[in-house]
């Protein structure tokens, strides 16, 4: 019974073990699995460590480790998928990536330093 549930529903097994909630219970009966999936992306995402991946074979994005479409495909990060391409042997834009992700920030500068420079610099001009 557990092992067909791990097998064919293991986001229901997940919420129930989050929730601590036995198979029949009425709150998670009343759930369609969209519902249940949904939760389970939310609860993801508000974490601190949370990261946005698209998986390679269908597109999609999601928090988690593995693609909820496509079952055993790991979505990766871009970072991830840039080393991948490195590790490949192929040549690998850092410099883009970099200004992509931090901005024309400069490196040892914090967020709330950048910010205040910036609005200081607006003011001036
Ligand atoms: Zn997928």
């Amino acid at each position: 019974m557990i092992a067909e549930e791990v097998l064919t529903q293991p986001d229901v097994l997940a919420f129930r073990l989050r929730y601590n909630m036995p198979p029949n219970d009425p709150r998670l009966l009343a759930l369609t699995e969209e519902e249940v999936a949904l939760d389970l992306e939310l609860g993801l995402a508000v974490r601190e460590d949370a990261l946005a991946r698209q998986c390679d074979q269908c597109g999609a994005w999601t928090y988690r480790t593995e693609c909820p479409i496509c079952p055993g495909q790991p979505p990766l990060t871009e970072g991830e998928r840039l080393a991948a391409r490195e590790r490949a042997g192929e040549r690998v834009d850092w410099d883009e990536y970099n200004r992509k992700v931090w901005g024309d920030r400069p490196p040892g500068v914090s967020t709330a330093e950048w910010e205040r420079r910036k609005r200081e610099g607006a003011a001036a001009a």
